[in-house]
Formats: C-alpha cells, sequence, structure tokens
C-alpha cells in the first residue's frame, strides 16, 4: 500500500445503475484499481443494481472485460470479482427489494454507499425505498450524480426528496472535476507556497480563463445533450467548481465546511447575468458539419436523427465577474463545447504585465506571466516567464515554461478522479463534494441566463465542427484586449 492510500473500513458500495455506463467505464474500474492499490477491505463488497435479470456470475461475465480494460491481471480481476455481486431491482417497483435490504443487512456495521448512477428521475424512488428499508440508517451514504435538476426549481425538488430520507451529511452530490489531481494541486500551489497568494488578487492578476474543450460530438447522449446543452452539462457545475476553487479565499482549514464556505461566497458574489447584458457577456453555439481528429462529421442536428429544430447550445463562452474586494474588474473567461479542435480542460490565470519596460524594442515583446493548470488531457501545471534567450546575440527575451507534467515528474500515473471520490465517500469526508446551498447558488446564477436566451429567440450560433466555436467567442474577449490561451499542447 502507498502511502497515499491510507486503509479504511470494511464497506458495501452499491451501485444504482450497475450496468451503466458510468458503472463499467469508471466506477468499476475505479473501485478495482483501489482494490490493486491493497485500499479495499477484505469483506467489503461491490453490488451493482439494474432491472437486469443477472445472477451474480452474470454480472461478473459482463464487467470483466470493462476490468481488462482496466489494466488488471487475470488473477487479480478474478480475486476483485469475488467480492462483486449483483441484485436485479427496479427502483420503481418493490419486488426484490426485501431480499435486497437483507443481503445489505447481513453486514450492519458496515459503511453503506449507494451511488446513485441512473437518471436523476430514479433518485427519489431509490431514497424513498432505502428509506422503507431502513438502509438510510447508521453509517449509509447516498452519492447524487450530476445533473441535479436542471434549473433552481427542480434541484430543490431533488434535494428535497432525497433529503426526507438522508441528511446533508450523508448526502456526497459529486462533481468528477473536484476530484482531479491539478484541482488538488491548485489548492497545494495556492496555500502551501507563500509565492503565489500574495499576488493572487486584482492588483496582480489580469484575468482567468477556463476552457473545458471536447473533440467528441454528442454521440448516442443526443436525447439527454438536447435537453440539458452546454450551460447546464458543464458550466453549472464543473467549470463555476474550478472558479470557485481558484477565487475562494483561504479556508481557515481543509474541514469539508470550510472550504465549502468559501466556494459558497464566490458563487453568491457572481455578477449577475440576465436579458440586459447577456448578448454582450455570452455566446452560444451549436457546431455544424465538419472535421474531427482528421475525420468528416456530422452537425449536431444530424446526430439528433433530424431533429432540425433544437436551438440547445453545444458551445458556450462567457464574461464572468466576481463583484468582491479580491477580483473586482479582473474577468473570468469560461468557454466549454462539444466538437472543438483538442480535448483540453485547463485554467489559465494570466497575471499583469511589468509596469515599465527597461529592454529595447528588438529584445522582443513582454508576454504576461501565466500560470497554465492542465486538468487534462495530461495533468501538469506549467508557469510562463520571461527568460533571455541563452547564448550570445544581445539580450533577447523569450517566452519559457516551467513544466511540470504529474505523470512524468513522478513517475506515476494519476488515480482517476472517482478512485479518489469514491474513496472520499466511504471515509466521510465530503470536502470535494458539493453542499446543497452550492447547488442552489450556482442555479440562481445560471437560471437567468437560460432565461435570457429563451427571451431572445435568437439560434445558438452556428461552428463548424472542429473549430474553436463561434467566431463571437474570439471577440468576447478579444474587444477586451485579450486573448484564448492557444498553447494547448
Ligand atoms: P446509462 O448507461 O443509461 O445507464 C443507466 C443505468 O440505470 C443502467 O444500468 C440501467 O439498467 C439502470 N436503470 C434504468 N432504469 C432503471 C430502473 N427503473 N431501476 C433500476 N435501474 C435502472 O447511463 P450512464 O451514462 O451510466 O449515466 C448514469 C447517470 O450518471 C446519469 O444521470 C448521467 O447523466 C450521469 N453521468 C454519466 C456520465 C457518463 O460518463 N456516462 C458522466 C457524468 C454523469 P437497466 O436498464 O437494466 O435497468
Amino acid at each position: 500500500m502507498t502511502a497515499s492510500s491510507p486503509p479504511v473500513d470494511p464497506f458495501d458500495l452499491v451501485i444504482f445503475g450497475g450496468t451503466g455506463d458510468l458503472a463499467l467505464r469508471k466506477l468499476l474500474p475505479a473501485m478495482f484499481h483501489r482494490f490493486l492499490d491493497g485500499q479495499i477491505p477484505e469483506h467489503s463488497r461491490v453490488v451493482g443494481v439494474a432491472r437486469e435479470a443477472l445472477d451474480d456470475d452474470g454480472y461478473r461475465a459482463s464487467i470483466r472485460n470493462a476490468l481488462v480494460e482496466a489494466g488488471g491481471a487475470k488473477d487479480k480481476i478474478e480475486q476483485f470479482l469475488g467480492q462483486v455481486h449483483y441484485r436485479p431491482l427496479d427502483a420503481r417497483k418493490d419486488e426484490g427489494w426485501d431480499d435486497f435490504a437483507e443481503m445489505i443487512g447481513t453486514q450492519p456495521d458496515h459503511v453503506r454507499v449507494f451511488y446513485l448512477s441512473t437518471s436523476p428521475e430514479l433518485f427519489v424512488d431509490i431514497c424513498q425505498r432505502l428509506g422503507h428499508h431502513g438502509l438510510n440508517e447508521g453509517k449509509s451514504r447516498v452519492v447524487l450524480e450530476k445533473p441535479i435538476g436542471r434549473d433552481l426549481a427542480s434541484a430543490n425538488r431533488i434535494n428535497d426528496a432525497v433529503g426526507q430520507y438522508f441528511n446533508e451529511s450523508q448526502t456526497f452530490r459529486i462533481d468528477h472535476y473536484l476530484g482531479k489531481e491539478t484541482v488538488q494541486n491548485l489548492l497545494a500551489l495556492r496555500f502551501g507556497n507563500a509565492l503565489f497568494e500574495p499576488l493572487w488578487n486584482a492588483e496582480h492578476i489580469d484575468h482567468v480563463q477556463i476552457t473545458v474543450a471536447e473533440t467528441l460530438g454528442v454521440g448516442r447522449r443526443g436525447a439527454y445533450y438536447d435537453r440539458a446543452g452546454a450551460l447546464r452539462d458543464m458550466v453549472q457545475n464543473h467549470i463555476l467548481q474550478l472558479l470557485c476553487m481558484v477565487a475562494m479565499e483561504p479556508p481557515y482549514s481543509l474541514a469539508p465546511d470550510a472550504v465549502r464556505d468559501e466556494k459558497l461566497k464566490v458563487l453568491r458574489s457572481l455578477k449577475h447575468i440576465d436579458e440586459s447584458n447577456a448578448a454582450q457577456l455570452t455566446v452560444r453555439g451549436q457546431y455544424r458539419a465538419g472535421a474531427a481528429e482528421g475525420q468528416s462529421v456530422p452537425g449536431y442536428l444530424e446526430e439528433l436523427d433530424g431533429d432540425t429544430k433544437s436551438g440547445t447550445e453545444t458551445f458556450v463562452a462567457i464574461k464572468a465577474e466576481i463583484d468582491n474586494w479580491r477580483w473586482a474588474g479582473v474577468p473570468f473567461y469560461l468557454r466549454t463545447g462539444k466538437r472543438l479542435p483538442a480535448r483540453v480542460s485547463e485554467i489559465v490565470v494570466v497575471f499583469k504585465s511589468v509596469p515599465h519596460s527597461i529592454f529595447n524594442a528588438d529584445a522582443g515583446p513582454l508576454a504576461h506571466n501565466r500560470l497554465v493548470l492542465r486538468l487534462q488531457p495530461d495533468e501538469g501545471v506549467k508557469l510562463w516567464l520571461t527568460i533571455k534567450h541563452p547564448g550570445p546575440g544581445g539580450l533577447r527575451l523569450r517566452h519559457v515554461p516551467l513544466d511540470m507534467s504529474f505523470a512524468e515528474a513522478f513517475g506515476v500515473q494519476q488515480p482517476d478522479a472517482y478512485e479518489r471520490l469514491l474513496l472520499d465517500v466511504v471515509r466521510g469526508n465530503p470536502t470535494l463534494f458539493m453542499r446543497r446551498d452550492e447547488v442552489e447558488a450556482a442555479w440562481k446564477w445560471a437560471d437567468p441566463i437560460l432565461e435570457a436566451w429563451a427571451a431572445s429567440n435568437e439560434p445558438p450560433r452556428p461552428y463548424t465542427a472542429g473549430t474553436w466555436g463561434p467566431s463571437a467567442a474570439v471577440a468576447l474577449i478579444e474587444r477586451d484586449g485579450r486573448t484564448w490561451n492557444e498553447d494547448t499542447d
């Protein structure tokens, strides 16, 4: 076991939606990796639940491939599968729940984690039935996947209904971006070094950019995505959470509520965007046919099987501002989209330029220092500095990065965000999970933007697949005399 993998008490992890995409691609491989690291105690169980009529062996057979892809040796996979079980249940029907409750009840002292990896429409049914069988008591915890609602009202309905059976301290609203190594590192960089924090304010920071770009289109998730769109799918949760980690005041400790209190203050300080200013501060786009990764790809509307009327945005760029002392006047440019040229998630903190240049014009231009925190694909941090070009030839300036790719620097593959977060739930540590009031504050900011778009009757601007969104997104930042970060290597 590594020093970074402290042991946890035996637990049961029940995955509702255990046959679904998220379970197979992320949750089961994450548990398997923790198992390989010696972190899953004997007598712990992982229980898949879905409607499909499978027994334990049938389920094990159906997930074996996912574990092979997760890189496990055959004997390790079989050992892990010995701790994996399955129960067929319909969240909406009573049949089978007594048997399920009995099975979970055989280890009453265990931490019990119920991971709701299903459509949010089933959250209430599942929690209700868990409650009726007393499975919400003791060390029980529930994990809610996004999306938590599609606006403030629907988020409140879900939170109220879940809250009837699980109190806030038992409720873990997951945002896997918060489990990423770089986000943890943002905390370490900001609060573990004396270097950055004195500069971390409007006096020294020119602006911040947060980009979450995907090369993929909506693919098979079209039906879900068309009801959501980029603002609900990415900005309201992941991007705002990243913004909070950049902008929050130093918490007094890493205690869960110390961190979450500070994030909440940021969300509440976001400048209101509504019908009066949405046209200046936001850009919506929708991709048309183009090329991605060297292949021609269809447009969004074609992918939706001929629904040619959809006005759902697949791209959004926003100039956000935080109305408080630290950040007054510092724009936070946010951008996310599908079918963009590169798969990249990053936070770029751009510092102000030096007040006066002592160098000759032929030394080259003085560039802004930039701190780039890359979340994917290669997690790492780059600090761009100006240095003298080495060797003879006079004093010529060069802008170069101090580059720390985590995988290269530490020679280890970083654990997937889900590995860390699942174990945090088992430990009962909610620091990296969203509290109910954070979700509400995020919707309070997002709802008026959605309403302004709906009221404008303007369709999203088209952009060609494989480009960085509509030209208006470039204009959004360039009219402030700034440019989007282009170093995406
Ligand atoms: P999915 O592939 O459609 O899987 C849904 C799962 O729910 C299946 O196991 C399905 O199995 C089960 N299910 C459906 N109706 C049920 C019922 N009445 N009772 C019990 N089980 C039922 O969906 P997914 O992609 O895994 O996503 C799951 C949730 O996570 C969604 O809310 C999604 O928005 C969210 N999410 C997914 C991803 C991702 O990468 N996939 C990322 C972030 C968030 P049966 O049909 O056999 O019952």
